[in-house]
């Protein structure tokens, strides 16, 4: 399961919990979600909360850049992501390509747990999900201009 924070048009949020990113695209696509608060069925994905729990009940967060194919892209959308950015970047430590062996270390207690991001290679996350860490993979978009 994958817990998103999820927000409508009007700002409010709510949580949700899917089968995985593809069952919430659906149900979003299909207008299938809607806000507890005002009922409309424009909902996105707000903040996310930075991450799944490892085993030992911490967060990571996963970070790839570049690496996810980004089409016609509504503007709303992209305001969410380079938000999420922005507050993985403001509450999370960057581990660089380092993040897999940081990730595993805050699971074994051999290193202060905290919210990581990084890069991950397929790799990194098949090592990383024989560990029993679960991580997000998030859109890394740019900044805003200006
Ligand atoms: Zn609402």
């Amino acid at each position: 399961m994958i817990h998103y924070q999820l927000r409508c048009v009007d700002g409010h949020e709510f949580e949700g919990w899917f089968k995985g990113s593809a069952a919430f695209e659906t149900q979003a696509e299909r207008r299938l979600l809607s806000c507890p608060r005002c009922g409309t069925t424009e909902v996105g994905r707000g903040l996310m909360a930075p991450a799944v729990r490892t085993r030992s009940g911490h967060l990571a967060v996963g970070a790839t850049a570049g690496e996810a194919p980004v089409v016609a892209m509504p503007d709303e959308m992209r305001a969410v992501l380079q938000r999420i950015r922005a507050e993985v970047e403001r509450n999370c430590e960057d581990m660089g390509d380092g993040f897999a062996d940081e990730a595993i270390r805050m699971s074994r207690g051999e290193a202060e747990r905290r919210g990581i991001y990084g890069n991950a290679s397929d790799e990194d996350r098949e090592v990383l999900a024989d560990e029993g860490i679960a991580v997000v993979r998030i859109p890394w978009l740019k900044p805003a201009e200006g």
